[in-house]
């Protein structure tokens, strides 16, 4: 797992730590280069090969340029049909030697020395910092700085007697609804894609170097903006369940898809949106907190009737609205499945206990 640290430069330390990354990537290319042109890309063989030149060239210090050979060569490992080249920004690990953690500082090696630069965390992340391991990468992200860090997570036993079941339904109109009808709505990631879409067909027309450079680079920021978002729903549905003593029911992948593909013209509007992300955040923050995750069958969880049980096709009549035809039970389509699912959580569970059973909450 990693933890992220926001960094509180000075300007001075700001521009110490730009000029670093900058350099570094430049040493990466050129590494790069010298890798291409001798079609070597082994890290060890490299290192032979680039070192004294690019710490000579650049002034790096030893560490640095013994990570920025590993960077070259971890990116040929992907392919080696191509010369790589690196962004400017792009992130660079520090290691121990070049990088230590004070209680509220690190000390940073830069191009203009070592610095002491302030970091701001919360206790939990504090905490988590103790069992910090190897290297950190150094960030730059929207005009700021951030070190990511990875720690050693001791995971609670997860607790497998819940006082009842929180079911979720994930959908395109709202991209999570959880049985209590707490939605997490999508309308602005619907706008944002809507304006992002409109951009992408202005730079895909053009063509030019910069078009696609800048197509790129919105292409980075929407699938860091997805991202963020699946972070904080995700976050606030395992929250909820811990603190209610609940476990989680989703539907299992097979489900999202095969009813994503009912809805193909909401899919255009959401793009890409990652569903599998989302419930992949659940699943490993659920892990962390103790929360037991139960996956049930899919199948006619929009059809069923989450009071009587009753599954019609028209019990479904709108994409917003559900009717049953049996006890004229009406509900918000989206909230009745998310009832739905956690109501086959209580029976899915690998030891459905009685009191699990009976102290279903819907
Ligand atoms: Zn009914």
């Amino acid at each position: 797992m990693t933890v992220g640290i926001k960094l509180t430069p000075n300007a001075a330390q700001s521009q110490a730590l730009e000029k670093t990354l900058r350099l570094a990537n430049e040493a990466a290319n050129e590494c790069s280069r010298i890798a291409w042109e001798h079609q070597i890309f082994g890290q060890f063989q490299l290192h032979q090969l680039a070192y004294k030149e690019i710490r000579e060239k650049f002034g790096l210090s030893a560490q640095v340029a013994v990570r920025v050979i590993a960077k070259v060569a971890d990116a040929y490992k992907l392919d080696k049909k191509s010369q790589r080249v690196f962004r400017f920004d792009g992130s660079i690990a520090f290691d121990d030697r070049i990088l230590r953690y004070g209680e509220d500082h690190v000390s940073i090696w830069t191009t203009a020395g070592r610095q002491k630069i302030g970091f701001v965390t919360g206790e939990k992340q504090k905490k988590l910092l103790e069992s910090r391991q190897g290297e950190s990468d150094l960030v730059f992200r929207d005009g700021k700085w951030f070190l990511f860090a990875t720690v050693n997570v001791i995971e609670p036993p997860t607790n497998d007697d819940p006082d009842g079941f929180l079911g979720v339904d994930l959908g395109i109109a709202r991209i999570a609804t959880d049985s209590d009808g707490q939605s997490f709505s999508g309308s602005q990631v619907r706008n944002l894609r809507k304006r992002h879409r409109r951009l992408r067909s202005n730079l895909q027309a053009k063509k030019t170097k910069s078009a696609k450079r800048r197509l790129r680079d919105r292409k980075r920021k929407e699938a860091r903006y997805a991202s963020d978002l699946n972070h904080q729903i995700s976050k606030k549905i395992v929250e909820k369940a811990k603190h209610t003593n609940r476990a989680i029911v989703l539907e299992d992948l097979k489900g999202i898809r095969s009813r994503v593909r009912v809805q193909k013209a909401r899919r255009a509007e959401l793009g890409s949106w990652s569903f599998g992300q989302l419930r992949g955040y659940i699943e490993y923050k659920a892990k962390l907190a103790g929360v037991e995750v139960i996956t049930i069958d899919p199948r006619n969880t929009s059809r069923e009737c989450s009071l009587c049980g009753h599954i019609e096709k028209l019990n479904r009549r709108s994409q917003k609205s559900f009717q049953c035809r049996q006890c004229d039970h009406q509900s918000n389509a989206d909230v009745n499945a998310a009832r739905v699912i956690a109501s086959r959580g209580a029976f899915n569970r690998p030891n459905a206990g009685a009191s699990a059973t009976r102290n279903l909450h819907l």
